[in-house]
């Protein structure tokens, strides 16, 4: 790379105000997406959710193939949007009217490199050189302070934490009602409208951050969807999906993975995306904490004031989104039994206990580890991993859970995608289910 293009890194890959700017929002999730975005609206950013794998030839023809699989979605995503605009305006297409959102995380796999690599690619067009790209990061907790507009940060962090939340919900909800619904498709036709009230309710959410009146509607969704299901039908296998964080929340890359194991006779629950911001949260304690040590061990009284204040803002925050954590999943627990998420201590846990993985090592190997044997203490049958092939933090889980899960006799499954269709998937997916269906069998589940 020479000078200019590592040069560019610096100038157009930035935390900066983006008001005044279309900001383009990857659609990972169709849910958390959508309600962050949404977020971003009602602080005044003009934020959309870019279409998703309309692009992914683009994606990979600007790629090598041993990137992540994700990075090729999302640059497909990115290249695919812009290209559209272009058309749609013409002449008038201008690039400063736009910024391309692009979280990154500080190692030590690839993902601190997607935003990087994909500048990189953007330069290569003249057109979108003048897109710069705007990113938070896991290295200081994914701050906001500089991406919005001054004093909203506070007001910003609140309302996005409770808007991802209430996606997990919302998933879990469909995940709960839709293979026992009595109508085919009417839980996604009515989960799909209960995300646009609740897109609404979040972008117009004003000044005074009440919510009561979201967690009201989110409850009163939880009885209508309530009121979708056949009553009295035996439960299901319930199987478990943990992996990386793309692959399980965005359906066309994992090839629509949870409806498949519906379709098969499964009743599903998806790792949460709250889980990884509890977890960026938490490991972020526990660097201040070393931190700490390691100056009192200097006997640096300068050093130990500014962890120490670094320490109470992130234990505020983890017992903001605790709190909030809970609100939410209680409004809808009081009328639908979704399955409740974890939380990172407990996970840590897990961890300690089984010895074959140390929670220290970090990355998603350990929330996927720690998540299948949560799934496991919760009596489910069946546990699947589904990830980018090649996916790092993945490919150390699947070799740590294969064996410990075959051990405790949970059936157990690998789901790696890179776009390829694979003619044995289905064969896979369906013998994990009948594996499943045995294990919840034997062990007298199932019952309502
Ligand atoms: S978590 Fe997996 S897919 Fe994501 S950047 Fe790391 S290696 Fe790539």
């Amino acid at each position: 790379m020479d000078s200019t293009a590592f040069n560019r890194l610096g100038e157009s890959v930035q935390q900066f105000d983006v008001s005044g700017r279309r900001l383009l929002v990857p659609d990972m999730s169709p849910t958390g997406s959508r309600l962050i975005a949404a977020s971003f609206r009602a602080v005044g950013a003009d934020a959309v959710v870019m279409e998703t794998y309309k692009g992914l030839a683009l994606g990979r023809e600007y790629t090598s193939g041993k990137e992540c699989f994700p990075c090729q979605v999302t640059l497909g995503d990115i290249l695919h949007h812009l290209e559209g605009e272009r058309r749609r305006l013409g002449e008038d297409f201008d690039p400063k009217r736009y910024v391309y959102f692009l979280p990154e995380a500080d190692g030590p796999c690839r993902f601190g490199m997607y935003n990087k690599l994909q500048r990189l690619v953007l330069d290569r067009f003249d057109s979108y050189r003048g897109v710069p790209i705007v990113y938070i990061s896991t290295k200081n907790n994914y701050a906001t302070a500089d991406i919005v507009p001054p004093g909203r940060s506070s007001y910003f962090r609140k309302l996005s934490y409770v808007a991802v939340i209430i996606a997990d919900v919302l998933d879990r909800m469909t995940c709960r009602v839709r293979p026992y619904e009595r109508e085919p498709g009417s839980t996604d036709a009515f989960m799909g409208g209960a995300l646009d009230s609740m897109v609404k309710a979040t972008e117009s959410m004003g000044p005074e951050l009440d919510f009561g009146r979201l967690l009201g509607r989110l409850a009163d969704i939880a009885v209508d969807a309530r009121s979708l299901m056949k009553p009295g039908e035996r439960r299901r296998p319930r199987i478990g999906i943990i992996g990386e964080i793309y692959l399980r929340t965005h359906p066309h890359s994992n090839q629509d993975i949870i409806r498949k194991l519906e379709a098969y006779g499964g009743e599903v629950v998806n790792a949460s995306l709250g889980e990884w911001i509890n977890f960026v949260n938490y490991e972020s304690i526990r660097k201040a904490e070393h931190q700490w040590r390691k100056a009192w061990r200097e006997r640096s009284h300068g050093g130990l004031r500014q962890v120490f204040k670094q320490w109470l803002g992130l234990k505020i925050e983890q017992y903001y989104q605790r709190w909030r954590q809970g609100q939410v999943y209680r409004a809808v627990l009081e009328h639908l039994d979704i399955e409740p998420d974890h939380s990172i201590e407990t996970v840590q846990r897990r961890l300690d206990r089984n010895s074959l993985f140390h929670f220290a090592i970090g990355t998603e190997a350990v929330l996927s580890i720690g998540g299948a044997l949560e799934y496991v203490h919760h009596g489910f049958d069946g546990v699947v991993n589904v990830f980018p092939f090649t996916c790092m933090p993945s490919t150390i889980a699947s070799s740590v859970l294969r064996p410990m899960l075959h051990e405790m006799k949970i059936p157990y499954l690998d789901a790696p995608y890179d776009g390829a269709i694979q003619p044995n998937r289905e064969a896979a997916l369906r013998t994990f289910l009948y594996q499943a269906k045995q294990h919840r069998d034997s062990n007298g589940t199932g019952k309502e």
